[in-house]
């Protein structure tokens, strides 16, 4: 592993207890991660912290291609998140980014606006967060699914946990949450929903996952979303099909899945409306690209 670099100091003195402040390499910090917190799963994320990571990473942000790829997970998203998350990067400079980049093309409105708009959104939840305070632990209303909150699991299903559920998709995810830190939107809605509709388990147990492991995990964003997908705040649950999955993830887990015979999410969204919701809705809100999701 490279060398780590030097942190400047720090001001304040060292005190009894404190991490080291210098460690030879990523191997020493791994090696003194775990025997400090033997109970976390995962090891180092590849996703480096600090501000030159952070601007490096602005640096590679394309906006003209996010606009039309960023449901892919192959897309031009800019992965800013973890710098975002903990105030390395601030929103007014992503968007300044966005600005630059776009000033002078004659269509950068368009193009850049849906960027703009997800910051938005970070700002959005972290709004809702000062307005509800601790309220975001809570459902915020009740479900629209037609099952009663109660017959919700309220513990993560160890196969989840551990990524052993024999669908490549969800274990897939399970290994990127676990081993980087990080996932894309659509990966997060998918394996959320998965957990929330399919295997019928309280969004809470999921959201509290989610944090233990995303180096952007942050309560407003991730539990209201959570809350999102469950519909105890929103209108309808969100879900998918395979169809959906396939496509956004260019076949990637589907074609060597062990369960692609037997695939829980095969299906027209009619089908599976009726097999996980005791009311059938017309129109819960679906994967369809056009649509505002979250
Ligand atoms: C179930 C679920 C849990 C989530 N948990 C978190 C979380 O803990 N922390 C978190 O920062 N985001 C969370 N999100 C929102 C979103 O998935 C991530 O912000 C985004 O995937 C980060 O990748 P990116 O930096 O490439 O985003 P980009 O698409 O490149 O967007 C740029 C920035 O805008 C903000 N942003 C984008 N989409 C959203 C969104 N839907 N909600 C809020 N802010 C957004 C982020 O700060 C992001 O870095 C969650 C979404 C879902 C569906």
């Amino acid at each position: 592993m490279p060398p780590l670099p030097t942190p400047p100091p720090l001001s304040w003195p060292d005190r009894p207890g404190d991490l080291p402040r210098h460690l030879a390499d990523r191997d020493a910090l791994q090696a003194l991660l775990k025997e400090t917190f033997p109970e976390a799963e995962g090891g180092l994320s590849g996703i480096g912290g600090g501000r030159q990571a952070a601007e490096s990473q602005l640096n590679r942000l394309d906006a003209k291609r996010y606009w039309r790829s960023r449901n892919h997970l192959q897309g031009a998203v800019t992965r800013l998140s973890p710098w975002i998350r903990h105030g390395v990067l601030t929103l007014a400079e992503v968007r300044d980014a966005v600005f630059a980049q776009l000033s002078g093309r004659g269509q950068g409105q368009q193009e850049g606006g849906k960027l703009i708009n997800e910051l938005g959104w970070r700002d959005f939840w972290q709004r809702m967060w000062m307005d509800l305070g601790d309220a975001i632990h809570h459902s915020q209303e009740e479900l629209k699914t037609g099952h009663d909150a109660s017959s919700y699991g309220r513990t993560l299903p160890e196969d989840i946990r551990e990524g052993r559920t024999g669908l490549a998709c969800m274990d897939g995810f399970q290994a990127d949450l676990v081993g980087s830190g990080w996932l894309h939107n659509h990966a997060r809605m998918w394996l959320a929903a998965y957990v929330v509709h399919w295997r019928r388990i309280h969004w809470k147990a999921g959201a509290d996952w989610f944090l233990e492991h995303l180096l952007d995990g942050d309560p407003a964003s991730n539990h209201l979303s959570w809350q999102w997908v469950a519909s105890s705040f929103s209108h309808k649950p969100y879900f998918f099909n395979r169809d959906n999955l396939e496509r956004y993830s260019e076949g990637r887990y589907c074609n060597d899945c062990p369960s692609a015979q037997n695939c829980p999410f095969e299906g027209s969204y009619e089908q599976l409306e009726q097999r996980l919701f005791a009311i059938p809705m017309a129109g819960a809100i679906r994967n369809v690209p056009a649509r505002r999701r979250r």
